[in-house]
């Protein structure tokens, strides 16, 4: 008989050589329990999903709630489904009032083709500014925009008239022009290793994007939800996009996205052709439950405001010669090293001691921290110490492990 690990390596599709094979039964809070009851720390969310920590009872209820009540009914945008309508109506309230029309996705990928088609029919023009190092998911489209070409090369053809500039570097913000659609941007870069854009930066981007008439497209997909300290992260520069787009924790676990704009910007979407872009599940309406409940939880619990303090924590006890740089904003994170070799033993031996970090798509030799919101000070001065721990223990043993790279 085989074993559920050997079923999953049969019959699951595949990703990667070599996968961390961890088998969980349930979560709760900030832990994962494996099959033999051992308690992980989750210091990565799920990779920047779990805000709430797992298995919120709110946000349990409310998938419960909704899915006796009913599942799918038709696709997008057709009938009027009260969770669709309260998520986007609370969604709407906590943002600037020019976002003020929520489409629904399924994935932060879907989220990223709907913003480019959008800002593609709006105005008219076919050019695209992205970011090196970007990462805006794994569809053609998404692809197209992404900053790394490794992962592009198989993939080509991709998006035609794609311009990449750096983050930060102003001169090249000329190659923003009245032919370009749009701008992508992440708020704060993710798998780039965690890269902050300079609050100057920022509002000469905004600038020039107006000036130009191109539509400046937020990717708020990893950052948002208290994620680095505000609710958005877009609050920390006072720079506001066309578009914004949301996924990950939108959804408080369960998979929904959304690209949010104007009303009269998302109009375009309504004609030449009609139905021109349309799914069938996305804004599922269990997901919207889910995600109203977990929006509602934020807010209450005031998760927010406790991530300051906690990013502090973290940057007072994470000090050692060994880490080159802590960079990021509140609970978005990343621990630089040497090496990918060196990041990839200390992970392993925080893993190894039951606490559940990784690396970044773009940045091999940056140690990945982005825990729930609910982590206590208790549970990360654990964390810390474990980490503490594996980087003394492997810089005193320094030897090669076989990798697992994904770079
Ligand atoms: N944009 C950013 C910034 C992301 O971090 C991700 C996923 O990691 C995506 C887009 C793609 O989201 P999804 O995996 O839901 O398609």
């Amino acid at each position: 008989m085989l074993t559920l690990r050997q079923l999953f390596l049969n019959n699951n599709a595949q990703t990667t050589h070599f996968p961390l094979l961890l088998e969980f039964e349930r979560a709760e809070g900030v832990y994962m329990y494996d099959s033999e009851g051992k308690a992980y720390t989750d210091l990565i969310s799920g990779i920047g999903v779990s805000n709430l920590g797992h298995g919120n009872p709110k946000v349990v209820q409310a998938v419960k709630h909704q899915a006796d009540k009913y599942m799918h009914l038709m696709v997008y945008g057709e009938y009027v489904q009260t969770p669709q309508v309260r998520f986007a109506q609370k969604l709407v309230s906590v943002l600037p009032s020019t976002l003020n029309s929520v489409y629904f996705t399924n994935s932060g990928a879907e989220a990223v083709e709907g913003a480019l088609k959008l800002a593609k029919r709006f105005t008219g023009r076919q050019q695209i500014v992205a970011f090196k190092g970007a990462y805006h998911g794994s569809t053609h489209g998404a692809l197209s925009v992404m900053g790394n070409e490794e992962f592009k090369q198989a993939y080509r053809p991709l998006l035609p008239g794609i311009n990449f500039i750096s983050l930060n570097h102003l001169p090249e913000l000329d190659l923003i022009t009245e032919q370009t659609a749009c701008v992508i941007l992440e708020t704060i870069q993710g798998e780039a290793g965690i890269r902050v854009p300079d609050a100057g930066y920022m509002r000469a981007l905004r600038e020039r994007c107006s000036q130009t008439g191109t539509l400046l497209i937020f990717d708020e997909i990893q950052a948002a939800f208290g994620r680095t300290g505000k609710l958005f992260a877009f609050e920390h520069f006072n720079v506001v996009p066309d578009i914004l787009l949301l996924a990950k924790a939108l959804g408080g676990g369960m998979p929904v996205g959304a690209f949010i704009a104007p009303v009269n910007i998302m109009a375009a979407l309504k004609e030449n052709p009609i139905l021109g872009h349309i799914t069938t599940f996305g804004g599922h309406p269990v997901c919207c439950a889910a995600g109203l409940a977990a929006l509602e939880v934020l807010l209450e619990e005031n998760l927010t405001e406790q991530v300051a303090k906690k990013e502090a924590f973290i940057r007072q006890r994470l000090v050692h010669p060994a880490i080159k740089q802590i960079r990021g904003k509140g609970l978005m994170l990343a621990v630089e090293f040497e090496s990918f070799e060196l990041n990839k033993k200390i992970i392993d031996r925080c893993i190894h001691n039951g606490v559940i970090t990784d690396w970044f798509l773009h940045c091999s030799n940056a140690m990945r921290i982005a825990p729930p919101l609910i982590i206590t000070g208790q549970q990360l001065a654990h964390a810390c110490d474990i980490i503490m721990e594996a980087i003394d223990s492997q810089t005193h043993t320094v030897q090669i492990a076989p990798s697992r790279s994904r770079v």
